[in-house]
């Protein structure tokens, strides 16, 4: 058993702060850096799997358990400015790469979670 495996178990991931779901888990994954010759390295992150939302990349799963029971209690909501320039890009979604509406539609219901 690794030390990470150890960690894994040792923790229970407390829910997500941004939909409140409790299938918070961690997960290893191979990550490289785009344009360069670097080779790949496996990182960790804590990830909900209700919203997809999740903490920083760690070395380790111990890291990415300690990162995540730093996080902020909720995520900062989106600047007016931003929260307009969502409503745009949905209201004229057929001019905007998936991504893009993936992430205008995630900020409108930050918005208005909050709000209820
Ligand atoms: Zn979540």
């Amino acid at each position: 058993m690794t030390q990470d495996t150890k960690a894994m178990e040792a923790a229970r991931l407390e829910p997500c702060p941004f939909c409140g779901g409790g299938n918070v888990t961690t997960f290893s994954s191979l990550f490289g850096e785009a344009n360069t010759d670097a080779p790949l390295r496996t990182v960790w992150t804590a990830f909900c799997a209700a919203c997809e939302g999740g903490g920083p990349h760690k070395d380790t799963a111990a890291g990415a358990i300690a990162a995540w029971k730093r996080r902020p209690a909720a995520p900062a909501l989106p600047s007016e400015e931003v929260v307009e320039s969502a409503r745009g890009i949905v209201k004229l979604d057929r001019f905007y790469p998936a991504g893009v509406i993936k992430v205008a539609r995630f900020v409108l219901s930050m918005v208005a979670s909050h709000d209820q």
